[in-house]
C-alpha cells in the first residue's frame, strides 16, 4: 500500500467521511491499486474508525468517484483483491457439501 500525493480534484472527493461528515485531516486515504484512469482507496476516519473503499476514475478533467462503507481495513482489502477468483468448480463443490452431513458436522464442530 501506498501512501500518495492527492490531486486536487480527488482530495476533495475523499476526504469527506459520509457516515460522521468528518473532514479534511481527520480523513484517511490510502491508494490500494491502479490501473489505467482507475484506482481504487482506502478512505478511513480517525474520529469514528468508519471506513469506504472508493474506486475513483479521472478521465481527462472530470473524476467520479463510487464508494462503499466496508469494515475491512486497507491490509483486508488487499488480501482480497489478490486472491484468485471463485470459479464455478468452487461454487459446485460448496454446494455438494453442503448437502454432506459429515461435512456438516465438521463445521458445526469448528464453531
Ligand atoms: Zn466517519
Amino acid at each position: 500500500m501506498k501512501r500518495s500525493s492527492l490531486p486536487k480534484e480527488t482530495l476533495r472527493l475523499l476526504s469527506y467521511c459520509p457516515l460522521c461528515r468528518e473532514t479534511g485531516q481527520g480523513v484517511e486515504a490510502n491508494i490500494l491499486g491502479s490501473e489505467g484512469n482507475l484506482c481504487v482507496w482506502h478512505v478511513r476516519t480517525r474520529s469514528c474508525g468508519h471506513a469506504l473503499l472508493a474506486m475513483v476514475l479521472k478521465n481527462k478533467e472530470l473524476v467520479s468517484a463510487v464508494g462503499i462503507a466496508t469494515d475491512l481495513s486497507a491490509e483486508d482489502v488487499l488480501r482480497v483483491m489478490n486472491q484468485k477468483s471463485v470459479s464455478i468448480d468452487d461454487v459446485l463443490c460448496a454446494h455438494q457439501s453442503f448437502g454432506d452431513t459429515a461435512f456438516l458436522e465438521r463445521l458445526l464442530m469448528m464453531i
